[in-house]
């Protein structure tokens, strides 16, 4: 071989190798994003596995889980390989699995910071069921581990990719209610204690704050999406009969009332021990707007009232767990920004425990500027 034809053999292999490897990563850009699911427990079953169905960039790659049958069964439902199942003692090793890409975490909240970081050191990127955690060091924890992994942290606010809450943001942003006084929400539902689901809602440590974290927590979001502000302020009351076995330490009922910079309040409750309900309302200077349901899986209703050029909104519905995965999964191919991360996680953690602890003190104000600002609207989410 000459030399003018080796150089040519050597510039030739090289264009070929640097066409292969656009052609790899083209293809990379273009695979579904892979998830293991972790915890398959109510929802997990019911219907984030089922939700991958209707996914378009989000596939499922991995189970973990404590009971082995459970988890073998479903991964052969799934067509998914045996080596794809993983234990919470070799969880560890989905760092050398190149098939997951991000880690759903659907554990009770007290397990939500543990999984996460160890997903995190493991390289993967997470989406994390609300509420993110049990504490604000918890939440603040998880938001460090993130950054020093250099890897997504999602929180699953599933209202953020919904139509009927995107509907409602979007009328918001556009003032069409005029200036908004008051935004009055109200997340509750009967809890039981026999069912094993409810029975870690209903106790502190392992929840949180029973109804507060676990419904309550769609309406401080709501209150703040819909008015995309930060409370300044809230003042809180329980009231828990002690004498019902759920309730030995978490409390039952709590209102409370943010103040916004806007001078827009918000009046907010959730209980255990009511009727099931997840709706919010907004109130402006001229129109008015009730999502009644507001905040369920499907079904969800929108009316409004004295918003002229609006008709009365037919709500699409969708998979709102499959649109949350693939949202996140286009943030990870960075098609999409980033709507609901750890610090959106973090905000609610932090208005928790500011709720209780004004509710402790009978009423008094309490605080809440932390400082935090959205960097995105989610209201994007509506373009997508
Ligand atoms: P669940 O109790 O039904 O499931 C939890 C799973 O974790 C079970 O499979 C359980 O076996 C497993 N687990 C492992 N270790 C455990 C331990 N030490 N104690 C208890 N369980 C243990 O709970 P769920 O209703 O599926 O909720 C899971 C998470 O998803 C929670 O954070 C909850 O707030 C969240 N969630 C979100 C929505 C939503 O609409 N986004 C709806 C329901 C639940």
């Amino acid at each position: 071989m000459n030399g003018e034809m080796s150089r040519r053999g050597v510039l030739g292999l090289g264009v070929a190798a640097a066409a292969a490897s656009a052609v790899t990563k083209a293809s990379a850009a273009d695979r579904p994003v892979g998830f293991a699911v972790v915890g398959l427990g109510k929802l997990s079953l019911g219907q984030i596995i089922p939700g991958f169905a209707n996914c378009r960039s989000a596939s499922l790659a991995a189970l973990v889980s404590g009971h082995p049958d459970k988890a073998n069964r479903i991964a052969a439902e799934h067509k998914l390989a045996a080596a794809s199942v993983y234990s919470y003692d070799n969880f560890d090793r989905i760092a050398a699995d190149p098939r997951i890409e991000v880690v759903y975490i659907v554990l009770p909240n007290f397990m939500h910071r543990e999984y996460t970081v160890r997903a995190l050191k493991a390289g993967k990127h997470v989406l994390c069921e609300k509420p993110m955690a049990t504490t604000v060091a918890d939440a603040e924890a998880m938001v460090a581990a993130a950054k020093a992994a250099n890897r997504k942290l999602m929180i699953a606010y599933r209202c953020h990719y919904e139509p009927l809450n995107l509907y409602g943001m979007r009328l918001m942003r556009k003032g069409a209610l005029g200036k908004p006084r008051l935004v009055v929400t109200n997340m509750g539902r009967q809890a039981d204690l026999s069912d094993p689901s409810d029975a870690w809602r209903l106790d502190m440590r392992e929840s949180g704050g029973g109804a507060l974290a676990d419904m309550g927590i769609y309406g401080i979001n709501a209150s703040r999406y819909l008015l995309n502000e930060e409370p300044l302020e809230v003042r809180a009351r329980a009231q828990t009969d002690k004498r019902d076995p759920r309730f030995r330490t978490v409390e039952d009922l709590i209102t409370w009332e943010f103040r916004f910079p806007s001078g827009a309040l918000s009046t907010n409750c959730t209980s255990f021990n009511q009727a099931a309900t997840m709706a919010w309302e907004v109130y402006g200077e001229r129109g008015k707007m009730i999502a009644e349901p507001g905040c369920l899986y499907g079904g969800n209703r929108l009316s409004l009232n004295g918003v002229p050029g609006e008709d009365q909104p037919k709500i699409r519905e969708i998979d709102q767990f499959a649109r949350e995965m693939d949202w996140l999964a286009d943030v990870v191919r960075a098609r999409a920004p980033m709507v609901s991360p750890g610090e959106e996680g973090l905000q609610d953690m932090r208005l928790i425990h500011a709720i209780l602890e004004s509710a402790a003190r009978d009423g008094a104000p309490v605080r809440t500027d932390y400082g935090y600002r959205r960097t995105v609207d989610p209201a994007v989410a509506v373009k997508a």
